[in-house]
């Protein structure tokens, strides 16, 4: 059988680029599209001589043009960091809304598959706990994490009017918060943080009274569920993270603990909107795809604090 073709926007970013390498390996041919606001460059190293990937430098808010067939379009492009988001939001709001119209219009030419990389940030500051894909969110949108919640709702929305109106087989995946090697230094997000924090001998930085709660999944695990749903005949949302869900506190001190570090916890102010309780339940996806996360957190740590420190 001929090869199919996966066309990812943020390619290469951090689950973007696990993704490019997880499909090559699965013999797919890969067209990578990325501006790199966020992506890297050396996410793509290992896979640029491979004759099956191929580049492009561009702007996925702005156009896309690419030449040839594509069976599958995977919107991954976004500023996903909380740092990130506040340092561009405009950036921010065009992805998730001129990108996922571009985006929606290249695999409606094409007639591919197309996948929106949602976000349980759509979910906002809940007041369900765990969070279902049947809920429909609690979001500030004038605030100052409304430029990726509301450009997330919008690219759902857009993406159902296109199934609905063009008939086009369309997948949206909330994904809740994601680790593993590949993430930047610099990326704000509370795991490298910690991690680059603990092992410079520093303070790890707390924000609130870090009683607030994440659910963290590993990129392995992530990117295993979205190959399932890909393939799926699922139309609507489904969740995709790990239910194991920890207070900040408890997730800094395991990460000293990890590092053997002698780091001291201190405590920061907590950054506007951000959300108190966040757990999926990921009984859609067990049900629809048999899948669920099989790598707990203290592996999934040490395998990230090991390429933290350079060694993989
Ligand atoms: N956080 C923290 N210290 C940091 C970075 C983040 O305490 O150095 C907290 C942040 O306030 C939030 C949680 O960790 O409650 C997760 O934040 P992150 O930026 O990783 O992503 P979010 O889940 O908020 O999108």
């Amino acid at each position: 059988m001929a090869k199919q073709t996966v066309l990812i926007t943020g390619g290469a970013g951090f689950i973007g680029s696990h993704l490019c390498k997880k499909l090559l390996a699965g013999n797919y041919i890969v067209i990578c599209l990325d501006n790199f606001i966020t992506g890297s460059r050396a996410n793509l190293e290992p896979l640029a001589k491979d004759k099956n990937f191929q580049l492009e430098v561009c702007n996925v808010s702005s156009t896309i043009n690419i030449p040839g067939k594509i069976d599958y379009v995977l919107h991954c492009a976004s500023l996903a960091s909380p740092k990130d988001y506040l340092d561009f939001p405009i950036q921010t709001l065009k992805v998730g809304s001129l990108g996922t119209h571009n985006a929606l219009g290249l695999a409606k030419k094409k007639k591919a598959v197309f996948m929106l990389f949602s976000t349980s940030e759509v979910y906002g500051d809940s007041l369900e706990h765990p969070q279902k894909e049947s809920y429909w969110g609690h979001v500030n949108p004038i605030g100052v994490r409304g430029c990726y919640d509301e450009s997330k709702r919008f690219a759902e929305a857009i993406t159902m009017a296109y199934h609905r109106v063009h008939k086009l087989d369309t997948k949206i995946i909330r994904i809740f918060n994601t680790y593993g090697p590949g993430m930047r230094h610099n990326d704000g997000r509370v795991i490298p943080n910690f991690i680059d924090q603990a092992l410079g001998g520093g303070n790890l930085t707390v924000y609130g009274n870090g009683k607030q709660t994440r659910s963290f999944c590993y990129i392995d695990d992530l990117v295993e569920g979205i190959l399932r749903l890909m393939v799926s005949k699922e139309n609507t949302p489904v969740n995709l993270g790990n239910p194991a869900e920890f207070t900040i506190i408890r997730l800094a001190e395991l990460i000293i603990k990890l590092i053997g570090s002698k780091s001291k916890v201190i405590f920061k102010k907590l950054p506007q909107d951000d959300p108190q309780q966040r757990q999926p339940d990921i009984n859609k996806a067990k049900k629809l795809l048999a899948w669920e996360p099989v790598v707990p957190l203290e592996d999934g740590l040490k395998r990230t604090i090991s390429w933290f420190r350079g060694l993989n």
